[in-house]
């Protein structure tokens, strides 16, 4: 295959931060035998999270290169910092669909995301451009999904881990032990840079 021709799954998030549940919806994209890469999107400003206020840039950039540290196909990527906010997921795919033309894309997303997927922002362009990955429990019945998007949906088998990035905010801000929800690697720069001491609202 020529370098012209990778297909790159995209996962994009606000990674604050980074945990177990991404390392392992990571690993599920990619033990699925589809992807050439998967490419993490940081998003510093997403449309949909605009009452809580994130941890600076750079440190949720830190974090997640130490979470993927040693994946040969991973990338993290800043490149939606470059780009006009907030970070609608149309706008990175066209804009990495005319930097990257040869290459093709999946929009990598858990299964719950898949029943708003409707709600995103010019839904039938993003499907244009690119397949949508769908990590799900593997029982999942695939039947119940509009035509519309299960026609441009592949699945890889996942069983979800209960862990989010609010949860952990919420146990660093109670002094609770997160050691079991995250790589050492990152505790280690929240412990450092003493994030997310207090919950943090715009
Ligand atoms: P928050 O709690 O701040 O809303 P989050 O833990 O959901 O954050 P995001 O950065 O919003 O993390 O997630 C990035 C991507 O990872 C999203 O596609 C999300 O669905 C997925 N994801 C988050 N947590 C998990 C998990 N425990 N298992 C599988 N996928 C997850």
């Amino acid at each position: 295959m020529s370098l012209q021709e990778k297909r790159i799954g995209i996962l994009g998030g606000t990674f604050d931060p980074v945990h177990y549940g991404h390392i392992s919806i990571a690993e599920s994209f990619l033990d699925a035998d589809i992807l050439d890469e998967l490419w993490i999107l940081l998003t510093p400003d997403p449309p949909h999270k605009t009452e809580q206020a994130q941890a600076d840039y750079q440190l949720r950039l830190k974090m997640l290169q130490e979470a993927f540290k040693g994946f040969d196909n991973v990338k993290v990527s800043d490149i939606e910092k470059q780009l006009p906010q907030p970070s609608y997921t149309i706008q990175t795919l066209e804009f990495l669909k005319s930097r990257y033309s040869g290459y093709t894309f999946y929009l990598c997303i858990g299964g719950d995301s898949l029943h708003n997927f409707k709600k995103w922002k010019d839904w039938e362009k993003i499907l244009q451009i690119c397949d949508l990955f769908v990590a799900q429990r593997p029982s999942t019945d695939t039947q119940a999904i509009d035509e519309s998007i299960r026609e441009h949906a592949h699945f890889a088998d996942h069983e979800p881990i209960r862990v989010s990035s609010t949860m952990i905010r919420q146990a660093v801000a109670k002094g609770d032990d997160i050691s079991e929800l995250l790589p050492s690697s990152v505790k280690k720069i929240i412990d450092k840079e003493e994030l997310y001491r207090v919950i943090n609202h715009e």
